[in-house]
């Protein structure tokens, strides 16, 4: 078990656990890619850069300065975060274990362009099959997304459903499934019903009756990881109070996915505050 688990390895993130190793404390940080910064060529409004840097090359950078300080890095998808007395945070092989948890995720990707999928948003459309699935208990449901992630939200499915089919939206599939998942490669049109969602167009001309639809596209992002865990949200941002703890003790979230202004130095604020705020939480609890 670490002090702490930091999601993400952008600024935020980052930030916060070279304040938490530098305090003598453990953090794990993992993270799936570049983040925001992998499209930012030229990055000449952060301090002390006299010529531009490229985002790569900052979070690279940051990663080797918190490794250097003690920090474990990981590159992993986060695709649970639970809590039974410890935090525990799934990857799509392993779970982990910890004191605390920073959520540094960046913002929230681009939801699916698909008609209907607002107007039936906790009406049949769910993002987080942890928190929901227990509705369709019995039922016909169906995954949206072709990845590790959307496979995890199906598994916790599985036990509950009566049927369910994972849709890849016309995508090709970037995960391994069971044999007891369906697959759907067609390209949706519209999610359609009354009071609730209740099927689902097809660009051929064909539909499927489904009672629950959850979208699983890409990786989780930090308002379906918050979600899982009963953090609130707003606006799919993370409510944070002064010091960037959520209404959950112990878990943290800096950077982007708290909103406000999307910048670098903010996110780096964040995360040392964060960060500051998580090494007095663990040592007035041990
Ligand atoms: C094209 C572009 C140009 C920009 N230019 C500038 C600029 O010039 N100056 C400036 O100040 N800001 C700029 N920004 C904004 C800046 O990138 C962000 O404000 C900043 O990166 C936020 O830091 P963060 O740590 O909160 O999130 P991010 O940097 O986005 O980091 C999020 C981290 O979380 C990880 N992650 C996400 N989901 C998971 C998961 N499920 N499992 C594991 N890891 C996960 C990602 O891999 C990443 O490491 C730009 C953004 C873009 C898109």
């Amino acid at each position: 078990m670490v002090d702490v688990i930091i999601i993400g390895n952008g600024p935020a993130g980052v930030s916060a656990a070279i304040y938490i190793q530098r305090a003598g404390l453990k953090s794990l940080i993992i993270g799936k890619d570049t983040g925001s910064l992998a499209k930012a060529e030229k990055i000449e409004n952060y301090y002390g850069f006299v010529n531009p840097i490229s985002g790569k090359k900052l979070v690279s950078s940051g990663v080797l300065q918190a490794k250097r300080l003690g920090a474990t890095y990981i590159k992993d998808e986060v695709t649970g975060l639970n809590y039974d007395g410890n935090f525990i945070v799934s990857t799509k092989n392993r779970s982990f274990t910890s004191k605390s948890v920073l959520i540094a995720t960046g913002t929230v990707k681009n939801k699916p362009k698909i008609k209907g999928l607002k107007e039936f948003e906790g009406r049949g459309v769910s993002y987080c099959a942890v928190c929901d699935g227990f509705f369709y208990r019995g039922k016909d449901v169906a995954v949206v997304g072709n990845s590790d992630y959307a496979l995890h939200e199906a598994k916790e499915l599985l036990p509950l459903v009566k049927s369910l089919t994972l849709l890849t939206n016309g995508n090709n599939l970037n995960t391994n499934i069971p044999s007891k998942i369906n697959v759907n490669f067609k390209k949706i049109l519209s999610i359609e019903g009354g009071d609730t969602a209740e099927y689902i167009n097809f660009d051929d001309g064909s539909a499927m009756n489904f009672d629950g639809i959850f979208i699983a596209i890409g990786s989780a992002s930090s308002s379906d990881l918050a979600k899982k865990i009963g953090a609130e949200i707003e606006k799919d941002n993370i409510i944070v109070d002064k010091n960037l703890q959520t209404n959950i003790e112990g878990l943290f979230a800096a950077g982007d996915c708290t909103g406000g202004m999307l910048q670098i130095s903010k996110a780096i604020y964040e995360g040392s505050k964060a960060g500051t705020e998580i090494i007095k939480f663990i040592r007035k609890n041990n």
